[in-house]
């Protein structure tokens, strides 16, 4: 017999779990059900961006608190880029900043780690039904709602309204909500766990290699807790498949090249190499219909340009929390109700997408990327103004202007007074 219950949420990764927190904050109980019993791994490069601790606070101002007592996760402070020309940038997130980990703008943690964190959370709130090692293979619609099903047959759910979490393999969202994979707004990627990797930027700056080899697409070293380091490549899917690159030997590849194999000569990979999906936000998809909201990465949400997924996971699960309140009180569920997920995503998280496809295009030229580089890494108010941006939206979005990097090439060279920050519209 199945149980009637008005918001079922397919998936309890950070999206999954985020709307269920959400949901449960604004005293709204919901039935949340992933496939995986936790801790579980999960690919990914494990840094959380400073969106994350953002969004989590509003919901429990000690939430980050808790986290940092239970796993100790690195304190990010910054990123060093390291474009084809291998002129340095190094970008704090913070100008100016004094390092102090209770306050780190951003993280790197385990997903392990974390995605057990977001569970703990879930356990501490009564309203949330939690179903761990429970497949949903089967979904019906019905008149008000929908019918899902495990894969054994033996529970099922009734509800108003299926919020999918269930990540970029999600079979709902391919053949229900008819999100297909798109090659060309689709990236693939393979992670390893190193230990004993030296060269670390002393306030675990993380690192993108952009390599004239894997473009578009980045090699990363990012700092974990216990000396160890999550190391990576990714490329677009259409590139990958085009130049028919494999990913785990390239990844060998470069560890072992004169640039790399100097940082890694005491280190030992202990993990085996593992690849996944990530399903790019750079195409306009319709992530609503009736009485279903696709979140995270079902609804292809991550940043074309830094491959980061897990705070627009977050955030598009509480939009999506956030409008279900209203859908209860209406008492609406209907595809014309639900839109205005969309609009919301729109305002909130597509324009930023639509700034890091734009770059995501204009690294794809290394001679263009090689000459904003050089002005940058030549620039230190320049760096200033690219610091500020990590916070400021407004301001980032002068980035792929044109004349945001005519003014900045003529500053340097001696035509025009050196740009100030502020004098940037
Ligand atoms: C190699 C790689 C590196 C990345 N690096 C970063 C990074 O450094 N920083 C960053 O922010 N993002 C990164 N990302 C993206 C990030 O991993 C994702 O955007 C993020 O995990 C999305 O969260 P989610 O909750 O939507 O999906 P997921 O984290 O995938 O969670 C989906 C959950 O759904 C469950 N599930 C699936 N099917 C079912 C089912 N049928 N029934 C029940 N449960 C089901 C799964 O078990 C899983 O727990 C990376 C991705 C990859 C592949």
């Amino acid at each position: 017999m199945s149980t009637v219950t008005p918001i079922v949420i397919i998936g309890a990764g950070p999206a999954g779990a985020a709307t269920a927190l959400r949901l449960s904050y604004l005293n709204i109980p919901s039935v949340l059900i992933d496939k995986s019993d936790f801790p579980r791994d999960k690919i990914c490069g494990d840094a959380i961006s400073g969106k994350v601790p953002t969004l989590l606070n509003r919901l429990d101002p000690a939430i980050m608190d808790r986290f940092r007592k239970r796993f100790s996760p690195i304190d990010v402070w910054g990123i060093r880029f390291f474009p084809p020309s291998k002129k340095l940038i190094e970008l704090p997130f913070k100008v100016g900043y004094e390092r102090v980990p209770d306050a780190a703008p951003g993280y790197v943690s385990k997903r392990e780690d974390f995605d057990m964190f977001l569970i703990e959370e879930v356990r501490r709130r009564e309203n949330i039904e939690l179903h761990l090692n429970t497949n949903v293979t089967k979904w019906q619609k019905t008149d008000g709602g929908y019918t899902i099903e495990t894969k054994d047959g033996k529970k099922s759910w009734d509800c108003r309204l299926l919020v999918d979490a269930a990540g970029a393999h999600s079979r709902f969202s391919r053949k229900e909500a008819k999100q297909e994979v798109d090659h060309d707004h689709h990236a693939a990627a393979v992670r390893a766990y190193y230990k004993g990797v030296t060269g670390f930027h002393k306030d675990n700056f993380i690192e993108l290699h952009f390599l004239d080899k894997y473009n578009p697409g980045y090699f990363w070293i990012f700092p974990l807790p216990n000396g160890q380091a999550n190391v990576g490549l990714g490329m677009r899917s259409d590139i990958v498949k085009r130049k028919q690159v494999n990913l785990r030997e390239a990844l060998d590849e470069i560890i072992a090249s004169p640039e790399f194999c100097e940082r890694f000569a005491d280190a030992e990979q202990v993990d085996p190499t593992k690849g996944y999906g990530l399903p790019l936000g750079s195409k306009d998809r319709v992530l609503s219909g009736d009485n279903y909201l696709l979140t995270g990465d079902a609804g292809h949400l991550i940043d074309p340009l830094t491959g980061e997924g897990i705070g627009n996971a977050v955030y598009s699960g509480f939009i999506a929390a956030e409008l279900a309140e209203n859908c209860l009180k209406e008492n609406r569920f209907d595809a014309e109700y639900l839109k205005a997920y969309d609009v919301r995503i729109e305002r909130v998280l597509r324009t930023e997408l639509r700034l890091s496809y734009r770059m995501q295009q204009i690294m794809q030229h290394k001679w263009l990327t090689n000459l904003l580089t050089g002005i940058v890494a030549a620039n230190p108010k320049i760096i200033e103004l690219l610091c500020r941006m990590y916070t400021d939206f407004e301001l980032r979005k002068q980035l792929v202007k044109p004349t945001f990097w005519w003014k900045l090439f003529r500053a340097k060279s001696g035509k025009m007074p050196a740009v100030n920050p502020s004098s940037v519209k």
